[in-house]
């Protein structure tokens, strides 16, 4: 468990230092805002949706460097992604972090992703890690905003807690 939040460190400095990803998007045909008012995250995220499939995508914004390193790791497993796929990781992604998806027992799509899995013990930051996936989400559905907050049963894992 150590070594994993030692990588977890690292990957999280890594990607707040050097976001992936990181700029507006010229072409974007879908753009939300996503903001985490507990943190102060903000966010944008662009996405370039040539058929059904994620071409670009991008995002910029300020927040912590759970927030960015979040998002910054979701471009990277999202490009090229069938618009179904991304749905998928989507709800994965959240399900994990809200601590309803064992990443180490159930089979899921998250590869890199699941060094977020720690999270789940730490409800304000459930938040931070996911508002990129729900802006992004709320792009692909063809909203311009997206919160963490009043999201209703959503985050239930969290309010739960
Ligand atoms: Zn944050």
């Amino acid at each position: 468990m150590s070594e994993l939040s030692e990588l977890y460190q690292q990957v999280i400095l890594d990607h707040n230092k050097k976001p992936r990803n990181y700029r507006q998007l010229e072409n974007a045909n879908r753009v939300a805002e996503g903001h985490n008012p507990l943190c102060g995250d903000q966010l944008t995220v662009y996405l370039e949706m040539d058929g059904g499939v994620v071409k670009e995508i991008s995002f910029v914004g300020s927040g912590c460097a759970i927030s960015k390193a979040s998002a910054s790791m979701m471009t990277q497993s999202l490009k090229g992604k069938t618009r179904e796929e991304a749905q998928v990781l989507f709800d994965e992604f959240h399900r994990m972090v809200t601590g309803e998806l064992d990443a180490e027992t159930t089979e899921n799509h998250l590869g890199r992703l699941t060094i977020f899995s720690g999270v789940r013990d730490y409800p304000a930051r459930v938040k931070c890690a996911s508002l990129s996936w729900h802006t992004m989400h709320a792009a692909l559905e063809g909203e311009e905003r997206a919160t963490t907050e009043n999201l209703g049963p959503e985050l239930h894992g969290e309010a739960a807690g």
